[in-house]
């Protein structure tokens, strides 16, 4: 029998709910058991991947292709699993099921309504990640703030799971994540807000077992006391989450806070520990490699510099995956890696990328959309290239340094994406064959996980080590195969493929210490202690580079 978590926000947003949520995950998973979450998403897109990531962060691609919120980058990267869509249950998605019922006639004779047709089709989602998977716990992440009009069909859904699931049986509880502000001035930290919000969530028939308090500084013993008083929760059940240095510390100091103990003994969890096997043993045993994991994170011996360049550079949301692909990288070669965000139109001219790339030690472009700062991305790419500057390119940065190298090297001065010059006379890169015809632009481009083809003899292979590899995409353009073999006989070689040989996956140059590009996204499958090859080997390059010419 799957038990429920469900963790509601309270005062504001980007209280780092999402943190929490993976954070408790991975705590249960280290107890040895079987953890899976859903987020909740009161938008009414049917889901991300039509959000512009300057209002919303980066879209986060699942292998089946889903895009998401980031939160479940999060999750997987703590939890080390793979997600489905239906991890993640927006208003969109409920509202388009209960209508396409609605007209299939399923509902014949009656009204529909919020309560019970909207709010039934959320449990049922909410049931069907449970059956199917089978996991011991579901986490449950209600997104926005309590007290939202958007989010109060998923509150009194959860009220009803609450109800349907038994309050005696202990299967079900919820957490509030809440904040408790310091005032400067005094120093006090005031609970008012989070009496207001539990009180707004009692409202609607909600009654939190454990309130999770973000604050500056750990919460006092008196401020424990009053969130108790006054919000009916044990104290020992108001836990603190103080800033932290980085997220993969949070997990240890909602531990030490009393959390697992807190949610497993509300949730009567001990019983089933003792029917698994050797649990103890696994659990100082993984919390004990995050602990490896986060000292080596916490204590770089060197230090490197890379330019991110790409066009939504002031949101730092925009990019989460890329940098922790990169954090990755930090904790397993214990080097400090500063992201310097570089603007793609301030590259635009001449001196721009010599100016702004300088002092970079490697170049990292991601993927993107529209044609605002394209030029400047090329202009970076030509930079790296003549400059041996060690560079990976991704999707957008794949497709962009095809379009310089085939300017500057093959000779065609024109050449350019199609999706950015529909009149170039050499279209090198193209709009995917399967794409033509398509005029609705919600999850219609290439998607998701797909099997790689890598050539043997290839700087891919070595880094690899593998002739099959298995990426995420998310694309509508690829490179044209009609300039394939001139490009290559000119120096850049196409090293990895789809399976139909059809669609070219990765680049590479041979008298360069590091430029590779990919039509892929190898920062969505980078987990702690797990690094997307990709960008370990990015970063061992330019390690590599920086030491010989200290020698
Ligand atoms: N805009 C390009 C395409 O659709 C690249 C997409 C990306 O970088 N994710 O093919």
């Amino acid at each position: 029998m799957t038990k429920f978590i469900i963790i509601t926000g309270g005062v504001m947003s980007g209280l780092g709910k999402g943190v929490v949520t993976s954070s408790l995950g991975k705590l249960l998973k280290a107890k040895g058991f079987s953890v899976s979450a859903i987020k909740i998403d009161p938008y009414l897109n049917c889901d991300a991947g039509t959000m512009n990531p300057f209002e919303h962060g980066e879209v986060f691609v699942l292998k089946d292709g889903t895009e998401v919120d980031l939160d479940l980058g999060n999750y997987e990267r703590f939890l080390d699993t793979d997600l489905i869509g239906k991890d993640n249950i927006t208003t969109g998605k409920v509202y388009r099921t209960v209508i396409e019922k609605e007209r299939a006639g399923d509902y014949l004779g009656k009204t529909v309504q919020i309560i019970p047709h909207i709010t039934d089709e959320i449990n049922r989602r909410i049931w069907e990640v449970a059956d199917e998977t089978g996991v011991d716990i579901v986490l449950i992440e209600m997104g926005g703030t309590v007290g939202d009009i958007e989010g109060m069909p998923f509150l009194e859904a959860a009220r009803q799971l609450h109800m349907e699931v038994g309050e005696e049986k202990n299967d079900l509880i919820f957490i509030h994540t809440t904040l408790v502000p310091m005032l400067d001035v005094v120093g006090e930290q005031k609970t008012k807000p989070t009496q207001h919000s539990v009180k707004a969530l009692r409202e609607i028939g909600i009654e939190p077992d454990i309130v999770v308090g973000r604050c500056k500084n750990k919460l006092e013993e008196s401020t424990k006391r009053k969130i108790s008083l006054f919000c009916d929760v044990p104290e020992d059940a108001v836990i603190s989450s103080p800033d932290a240095e980085n997220i993969y510390r949070v997990p240890l100091i909602l531990q030490d806070e009393g959390l697992t103990d807190c949610v497993m003994k509300r949730l009567n969890l001990p019983e089933i520990l003792k029917e698994k096997e050797d649990t103890t043993v696994k659990e100082s045993h993984r919390m004990e490699e995050w602990k490896n994991f986060l000292d080596r994170f916490e204590n770089p011996t060197s230090k490197i510099d890379i330019a991110l360049v790409g066009k939504y550079t002031d949101l730092e949301d925009a990019y989460v995956s890329h940098e922790q692909a990169l954090n990755h990288c930090r904790a397993e070669t214990k080097t400090q890696i500063n992201i310097k965000y570089v603007e793609s139109e301030d590259l635009e001219g001449e001196n721009g990328p010599k100016e702004l790339l300088k002092d970079a030690d490697g170049l990292l472009i991601p993927g993107g959309f529209g044609d605002r700062g394209v030029e400047g991305k090329i202009d970076a790419l030509n930079y790296a290239r003549v400059n041996q500057l060690p560079t990976l390119a991704i999707c957008l940065g794949f497709q962009l340094s095809v379009v310089e190298f085939a300017r500057n090297v093959v000779g065609y001065e024109k050449a350019h994406s199609y999706e950015f010059d529909e009149k170039t006379p050499d279209p090198v890169i193209d709009l995917l064959p399967m794409q033509r015809g398509i005029d609705k632009m919600g999850g219609t481009m290439r998607l998701g996980a797909e099997k790689i083809i890598v050539k043997e003899g290839t700087k891919a292979y070595e880094i690899y080590q593998e002739n099959e590899i298995i990426e995420r995409h998310r694309h509508r353009y690829e490179v044209n195969l009609d300039y394939k073999d001139e490009i290559e006989s000119n120096g850049m070689v196409f090293s990895a493929h789809s399976t139909n040989e059809k669609r070219m996956e990765m680049l590479e140059l041979e008298d360069h210490p590091f430029y590779i590009g990919c039509q892929f996204h190898p920062e969505f499958q980078s987990r702690p202690m797990k690094p997307a090859p990709l960008f370990f080997s990015f970063v061992n390059s330019i390690l590599d580079k920086k030491s010989g010419e200290k020698e």
